[in-house]
């Protein structure tokens, strides 16, 4: 899940820095870079550890990414996730849900920003949402996924038609109208990759059987 999202970052960071320099200054594309290589690190250091530490230090890495008001905040959501993972082995739909609603309260504690500020919250909340519908609807963790990234992406189109009340975009009134929130692109971004991220190591998985 962690590394599909990694991947899809890495595949399209050149789109975010083209649509922050709409909506910033054009360097949401190499923080997202950054965030990537990071939390790429911190897997690879502490992927034998429960999900739990690990987590907790991917919120780490991520806090520690300068240069913009993405990376604290990502690291607010996976500190939320870590606290919630509470030494859990895996994570059911229900256990992913909870996870995901705990990193979104960490992050809203943060932020005033909620549905229609034109912000990455745009993205997550419908996406919380969407694994909460997922669990109470007994979807497993790949169809819950797929639709929290359906969730985030609708999310973060759906901010084209708005104007940022939040962060730098905020100055620029009706002149990023037309142009989605770099912010909610890269959660999108990732949440796509949580799903497709799943989805293949299941087909890997099928394939070894
Ligand atoms: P910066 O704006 O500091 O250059 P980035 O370019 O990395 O930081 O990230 C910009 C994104 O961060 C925005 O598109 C928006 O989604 C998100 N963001 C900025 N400020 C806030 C805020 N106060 N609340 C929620 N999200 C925010
Ligand atoms: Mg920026």
């Amino acid at each position: 899940m962690l590394n599909g999202a990694v991947a899809n970052i890495r595949t399209h960071h050149a789109r975010l820095s083209e649509l922050d320099a709409i909506n910033g200054d054009g360097d949401h594309g190499t923080t997202m870079l950054r965030a990537a290589a990071r939390m790429e690190g911190a897997i690879a250091e502490h992927k034998d550890r429960n999900l739990q530490a690990l987590l907790s230090e991917i919120a780490w890495a991520l806090l520690g990414v300068d240069g913009g008001a993405a990376g604290p905040l990502l690291g607010l959501l996976f500190s939320g996730l870590s606290q919630a993972a509470d030494g859990a082995p895996a994570l059911d739909a229900e256990g992913l849900a909870r996870a995901f609603e705990a990193g979104l309260a960490s992050v809203a504690g943060q932020t005033k920003a909620r549905v229609g500020d034109k912000t990455m919250m745009d993205a997550l909340i419908p996406a919380v949402s969407a694994l909460r519908k997922g669990a109470e609807t007994g979807q497993d963790c790949l169809q819950s996924l797929k639709c929290a990234a359906e969730a985030a992406g609708a999310g973060a189109e759906a901010t084209k038609a708005l104007t940022a009340k939040f962060g730098r975009a905020k100055n620029l009134g009706d002149r990023t109208l037309g142009y989605p929130d770099p912010g909610a692109t890269s959660l999108a971004l990732m949440f796509q990759g949580y799903w497709e991220g799943v989805q293949k190591t299941g087909a890997a998985e099928d394939a070894s059987r």
